[in-house]
């Protein structure tokens, strides 16, 4: 079984200093499981400094987003190639990027393929926005979303992606409604359906795929223990020490019940 990711989007939210004060009350919370991964993904500003506080038997960084060339005059910019030590992952194609910053299929596709080529690992954001959901258009958008953003990698480099489904509609950014596991369920099927018909049976069992609409540490278990649910990437609740940490100990909970039942199999 994989390890549970659950992954901190802090979004353009906290300096260095308010950052590294997070990192310090988490740190002291957050206690250390081999089965759970937790990931950080600070402003790009705070990626460095929190990359020599951070203790690497508990917590990963990821960036929010990256520029697909690897250098070259593009002012403002900076590429994976320059993140490469570190972080281990990156975000790629969140609703707020595609909505606010226009990032097209295609653009997701070609930083995905950066990010793979410079070994940093994509979490890879596809959902529909309320309006396709109404229009029964969910199954085509996860679809052509999950396609095209894997379209230049290998069956080896799929499997060592991440896909995170975030209905856009279920983000507090845009409205914040509450998706019903089963419904989530059904979403993270039918991702590992596209993989699957893709790559190959082995490859979508591999592959994580996480939860990425609005969850607290109150109702994070509901998605957590959906059948093929990897773990939750998490927006305005990571920057709550408590409510983050209480999402991890949720996790934590989990995968020892699981654990339990394994050992007395
Ligand atoms: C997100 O942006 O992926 C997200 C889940 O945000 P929030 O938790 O704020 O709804």
């Amino acid at each position: 079984m994989s390890r549970t990711l659950i992954v901190a989007n802090w979004k353009m939210h906290l300096n260095t200093s308010q950052a590294s004060l997070l990192l310090h009350r988490l740190h002291e919370r957050i206690k250390i499981h081999r089965n759970i991964e937790v990931v950080l993904a600070p402003s790009m500003l705070v990626l460095q400094p929190l990359s020599m506080q951070i203790d690497r038997r508990k917590f990963r960084l990821a960036a929010q987003n990256a520029y697909h060339k690897d250098e070259g005059a593009f002012t403002g910019e900076v590429s994976f190639t320059m993140l490469q030590d570190l972080v281990h992952y990156v975000i790629v194609g969140h609703s707020e990027r595609r909505l606010y910053f226009h990032e097209t299929d295609e653009i997701v596709r070609d930083k995905v393929t950066a990010a793979v080529r410079n070994n940093i690992t994509p979490i890879i954001c596809v959902g529909e926005t309320q309006q396709e959901r109404r229009a029964g258009e969910t199954r085509q958008v996860l679809h052509d979303q999950v396609v095209s953003a894997l379209a230049n990698l290998t069956s080896q480099d799929v499997e060592n992606v991440v896909i995170a489904y975030e209905p856009i509609w279920a983000i507090s950014t845009f409205g914040g409604e509450l998706a019903k596991p089963d419904d989530v369920k059904k979403a993270l099927d039918f991702i590992r359906l596209q993989v699957s018909s893709l790559y190959g049976k082995k490859v979508a069992e591999r592959i994580r795929v996480l939860y990425g609409g609005s969850v607290d540490d109150h109702i994070v278990s509901g998605y957590l223990a959906v059948e093929g649910c990897d773990g939750v990437l998490v927006g305005s609740a990571s920057l709550n020490y408590h409510k983050f940490s209480g999402i991890v100990d949720a996790a934590y909970r989990l995968r020892h019940q699981e654990d339990d039942e394994d050992g007395n199999k």
